[in-house]
């Protein structure tokens, strides 16, 4: 075991939280003036395959992680530290690492997964001499805050919830750093890796990217003009597009109200900035719904009494993956989806509603489709939809059935975003529901 001058070195495991600015492990970490290791965990079972014989992790946000490494290890190089990458699952390589370095103290931002918490409790076992600090900084107010008002928030519906937190000022974001204590330097732990190519995705990852578009959006009147583009299927500037960083921690949502809160000031509040908020406690209520459901949010039942009567169907699943459904609109935010890792809010209503309703499937497989597709995957907000469209969920009215003729006069009656998506040639490979029978025969 090494001790001397590393003895008092600390760990930073950077998760859900490839950020510096409002990052509160970091921030608490480097108050001693001690060493830190910032380290982040690659775990090659994330992108293997789970239950629903999906992938936890597509290509896509695979990439924006990629991404967000190299961008991560540049800023914190600017203020003295590193990003070191530890190959392996956190539960097999911390504990060595600690014992190692002879790290004292670790600090992780705090999430609400199930497993995220298993494995914080796990490595308390595994390393237990060490002090062990989680952090609340994704979140627009504290776990104290929420426990304390709205303890019984998740058993209601939504519009509680925004009720009751509408009083309550979101907590501030942490002073920036500009300087870090240094890294220890006796280990073997590596940088990210450069990417071989600079990406051409929509979306690029890290919080350089992150943080200039949160100042052109709030240096533009995009803002007061949300709430009337906000349901388009497509368009730049429509919503905020805040997503992909906010889900892989690339930017604070405290950042984004803050930021929203300056626009009011200097401009004016109106009902657009207002709603802009409120799809933030959207995101912050299914935080909240998934810490305190669990595995609940996982369960075909989800969080209500009764089992959706709907099914596994291998062929109808196929096609509404790959977009030749016999809809269109929805074939078109499929390819979208498959194309990009990101999709509208309109876009993720419209084929969910599609696979629980028109196809009667297990809306499981749908979520667990979109949390490999998805560049802004987030557990609470995907896993939380989902079962609010199948009416397993924080929807007291039991579930949403959107009409698709409907959604498509209203949304694309000029045929732009399906043509764009369709590329005008591609009739549906189906004209039915089930084009083979359960032996695989053609119907
Ligand atoms: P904006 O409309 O500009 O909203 C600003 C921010 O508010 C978003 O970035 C997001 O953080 C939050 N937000 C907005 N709407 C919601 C919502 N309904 N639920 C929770 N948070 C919301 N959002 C994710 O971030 N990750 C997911 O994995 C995800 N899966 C979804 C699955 C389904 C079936 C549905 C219907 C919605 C899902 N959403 C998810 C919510 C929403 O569609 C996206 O947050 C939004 O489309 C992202 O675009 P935006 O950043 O431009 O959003």
């Amino acid at each position: 075991m090494l001790t001397g001058p590393y003895s008092m070195t600390r760990l930073v495991w950077f998760e859900h939280d490839l950020r510096i600015e409002d990052n509160l492990a970091l921030y608490e970490a480097s108050r001693a003036g001690e060493p830190i290791l910032c380290v982040y965990c690659q775990d090659p079972t994330i992108f293997a395959p789970h239950n629903f014989g999906f992938r936890h992790t597509g290509v896509h946000r695979r990439r924006f992680i990629d991404e967000s490494l190299v961008d991560l290890d540049v800023r914190l190089a600017r203020r003295g530290q590193a990003l070191w990458v530890a190959e392996g699952r956190a539960i097999d390589v911390l504990p060595k690492l600690i014992r190692e370095l002879n790290i004292q103290h670790i600090y992780k931002s705090w999430h609400p997964g199930v497993y995220e918490q298993k494995v914080w409790r796990q490595l308390q076992v595994l390393a237990p001499g060490a002090q062990w600090h989680l952090c609340e900084g994704n979140t627009l107010f504290s776990r104290e805050l929420i426990e304390s008002q709205c303890h019984d928030f998740a058993n209601s519906s939504f519009s509680r919830f925004r009720k009751k937190v509408s009083g309550l000022s979101p907590s501030k974001t942490a002073p920036s750093l500009m300087r870090l204590p240094p890294p220890p330097t006796n280990h073997q732990l590596a940088r990210p890796a450069p990417l071989p190519s600079a990406s051409t995705a929509r979306f690029s990852g890290g919080e350089n990217a992150a943080l200039t578009h949160l100042v052109k959006y709030f240096a533009s009147d995009l803002p007061n003009t949300y709430l009337d583009t906000r349901n388009a299927l497509m368009g730049e500037g429509t919503s905020s597009t805040y997503s992909p960083w906010l889900a892989n921690g690339c930017l604070s949502v405290r950042a984004v109200a803050e930021a929203l809160q300056r626009f009011e000031s200097e401009h004016g509040k109106t009902l657009s900035t207002g709603w802009l908020y409120q799809e933030l406690l959207w995101r912050e209520f299914f935080y909240w719904y998934s810490a305190l459901y669990k595995n609940k949010l996982f369960k075909f039942e989800g969080k209500s009494t009764h089992r959706p009567k709907t099914s596994h169907y291998n062929k109808r699943l196929k096609a509404w993956c790959e977009g030749t459904t016999p809809w269109p609109l929805v074939n078109a935010c499929m390819r979208e989806l498959n194309a990009t890792g990101f999709l509208s809010n309109r876009g993720r209503q419209i084929v969910a509603s599609c696979l629980v309703n028109e196809l009667a499937h297990d809306w499981r497989y749908g979520a667990a489709y979109f949390e490999q597709q998805l560049v802004d995957y987030d557990m609470g907000a995907n896993w939380g939809n989902w079962q609010y469209i199948a009416g397993v969920g924080a929807d007291s009215r039991g579930g949403r059935h959107f009409n698709l003729a409907k959604q498509k006069q209203q949304f694309d009656a000029d045929n732009q975003y399906t043509n764009t998506w369709l590329k005008n040639q591609d009739a549906p490979a189906c004209s039915g529901l089930d084009y083979v029978d359960a032996a695989d025969w053609p119907l």
